[in-house]
């Protein structure tokens, strides 16, 4: 199932697409800080919303 991951701070999508990565690998190929927000991605999952890409077109706007 395609996911996406985003920034809990700002919402940037910071990964999207067919590969389940984790949290660690996600993090890691932004050195982990956000490119956007530049707030620092912790290896915490509230740092960061993983959704089912298809949730993405629905979800309204926070
Ligand atoms: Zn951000």
């Amino acid at each position: 199932m395609p996911i996406v991951v985003r920034c809990s701070s700002c919402g940037y999508v910071l990964y999207s697409g067919k590969e389940l990565k984790s949290i660690d690998d996600v993090a890691r190929r932004w050195d982990y800080r956000c490119p956007c927000c530049l707030s620092k991605l912790e290896k915490v999952t509230d740092k960061f919303t993983i959704r089912p890409i298809h949730e993405l077109k629905t979800a309204s706007r926070a």
